[in-house]
């Protein structure tokens, strides 16, 4: 087998040394320089980081709405995304809104209704299939979200802050059904989060961001049994170390 086809079989997303550089005020200012880091085929990988890090601009650029001033970041196979708000359309119902990325993944017309609603299933969400999103809370609209990212039947996850607007009662449940989706499927997914705990949570690896401009200030393999409680001691040990990195890294800049 030759080099890169093996490269691209271990790994479902590559960053070598991505810099972007945003025009502010007369001046170029840096959100990401050098940024590198990979993800293996199946992981689920966190990056935490302090606001205004780079987080989001490194997800843009991994699913193609930015280009990078310099470098490269690749995903191998199909990207979907989901963001801190749901963006659902307002007038379709749940399924409409997830028969929508079926039928723009080519399923056709016959097959979309039931598909819909076996996702919805998936994301205990049997029932609400009629409902628009303004009668759903903001939980549900998250699990219609990720139904429909999962419509897209990606190879890869992009997760931006998904769950960072949601009470914590609800973001523990999205944290067990988001792992056991993962459980389930080949998913390889990538979770930007501004908090330590969740990162812990979730993540195989967490990857810790300085401040801006964003590179990998720090890595933290996580051996905690899955899965964790958010509350438990040793997820609280391991997230505050990470919590004190961060800081460290916001007073070395002056904020
Ligand atoms: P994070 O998601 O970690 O909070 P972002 O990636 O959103 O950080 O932003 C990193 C920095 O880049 C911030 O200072 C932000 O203001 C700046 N930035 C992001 N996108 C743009 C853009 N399109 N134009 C100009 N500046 C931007
Ligand atoms: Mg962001």
């Amino acid at each position: 087998m030759s080099k890169v086809l093996e490269l691209s079989e271990k790994h479902a997303l590559s960053v070598e040394k991505l810099t972007m550089a945003f025009p502010h005020d007369g001046q170029l200012l840096l959100a990401l320089e050098g940024t590198t880091l990979e993800v293996k085929r199946g992981e689920l990988v966190c990056v935490v980081g302090a606001s205004g890090s780079g987080k989001s601009t490194l997800l843009n650029v991994l699913a193609g709405l930015d280009l990078p001033s310099s470098g490269r970041a690749h995903v191998h196979g199909r990207v979907a995304l989901m963001f801190q708000e749901a963006a659902l359309l307002p007038w379709l119902t749940a399924a409409g809104n997830v028969e929508l990325a079926l039928e723009l993944r080519g399923v056709k017309a016959a097959h979309r209704r039931e598909l819909a609603h076996e996702l919805l299933r998936r994301v205990h969400l049997e029932g609400f299939e009629k409902r628009r999103p303004h009668e759903l809370s903001g939980g549900m609209k998250q699990r219609v979200a990720l139904a429909r990212a999962l419509a897209q039947d990606a190879d890869v996850l992009l997760m931006d802050e998904p769950f960072a607007a949601l009470d914590a009662i609800t973001r523990d449940l999205l944290h067990e059904e988001l792992e056991r989706i993962w459980n389930e499927s080949r998913l390889t997914i990538l979770f930007v989060t501004h908090n330590a705990r969740e990162a812990v949570r979730l993540g195989d690896r967490v990857l810790v961001f300085t401040s801006r401009p964003g590179r990998v200030a720090q890595e933290v393999k996580v051996e905690l049994p899955r899965p964790r409680s958010l509350d438990s001691p040793e997820l609280a040990v391991i997230a505050g170390r990470i919590t004190d990195r961060l800081k460290h890294e916001m007073n070395s800049r002056g904020e």
